[in-house]
């Protein structure tokens, strides 16, 4: 076991800082910390955040992993924000305290992505459109195919009818399914 301890240390280089759950001093400018302040452990020693040269820090809570991730790679300087559970007896890990100018930067990159994603989303659903219309209209032409008498008019409806799903949505009926002689003629989505 006490040999374990000092690797375990090594390990994990991220600085951390402790959200505190009982009140402290801080040893070099006798500042009273309440319930819920940073402090940082220096050589067993409680520090506040302006005497640890850490208040230019700005605090990012835990649950955006991917804000997480990138505030920590655009800041210099960072520290892990835990705090201790009575209930599980364990220190968890709260948050990030990072540069500001690194969270602003993270947090742009963040909403372009999710700029990007919507784009994405919307071209997606243009193309299955495009491919559902692009279906029922070769169906139709198989319609005529196989009853030239049917009108143009008519074999459309027919085919549109076929491929219709409950959704609403364009869709593949098993009679449909069964009249597509080519599936690979399909478009398909980019
Ligand atoms: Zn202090």
């Amino acid at each position: 076991m006490e040999s374990n301890h000092k690797s375990q240390g090594d390990q994990n280089d991220e600085m951390v800082i402790f959200s505190i759950i009982s009140s402290s001093i801080c040893s070099e400018c006798g500042a009273e910390l309440i319930k819920g302040r940073f402090l940082k452990m220096e050589k067993e020693k409680p520090l506040c955040l302006e005497c640890a040269d850490l208040d230019h820090l700005v605090y990012l809570q835990s649950g955006n992993a991917a804000l997480t991730r990138r505030s920590k790679k655009y800041s210099n300087l960072s520290a892990v924000v835990m705090r201790f559970s009575r209930s599980r007896h364990r220190y968890e890990r709260q948050g990030l305290l990072v540069e500001s100018e690194a969270l602003i930067r993270a947090e742009k990159e963040c909403k372009g992505d999710e700029a990007a994603r919507k784009i994405s989303r919307e071209r997606a659903a243009v193309v299955r459109e495009l491919a559902d219309k692009e279906y029922v209209r070769q169906f139709s032409v198989k319609i005529r195919m196989q009853y030239p008498g049917c009108p143009a008019q008519e074999a459309e409806a027919i085919a549109d009818h076929a491929c219709q799903k409950y959704s609403g949505r364009v869709g593949r009926s098993s009679g449909a399914k069964a009249f597509d002689a080519n599936p690979s003629s399909r478009p398909k989505p980019l």
